[in-house]
């Protein structure tokens, strides 16, 4: 299926990631379903009382190389 990405605005082939409604293209899809792996995964860690700074920085790589993509795509129009 093709259309606009909910998450950058990009027209492309859409993905729907499973017990979500929103429809994003392959970027945004991979990177969402890492972030939420990893969310798990840094929980789990948390609870356990292990050490989680490599997941958390993990995180946030992928978090911001996403935000960085969306408002990127976004200023399409500015040099
Ligand atoms: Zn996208």
């Amino acid at each position: 299926m093709r259309g606009t990405c909910d998450s950058c605005d990009r027209v492309s082939e859409l993905f729907q990631l499973p017990g979500r409604e929103d429809n994003n293209c392959s970027e945004c899809d991979s990177d969402l379903s890492t972030m939420i792996l990893l969310y798990e995964a840094l929980n789990d860690a948390q609870r356990l009382g292990m050490d989680a700074g490599e997941l958390e920085s993990e995180v946030i790589e992928i978090l911001l190389r996403f935000l960085e993509r969306c408002s990127l795509d976004h200023r399409e129009t500015q040099p």
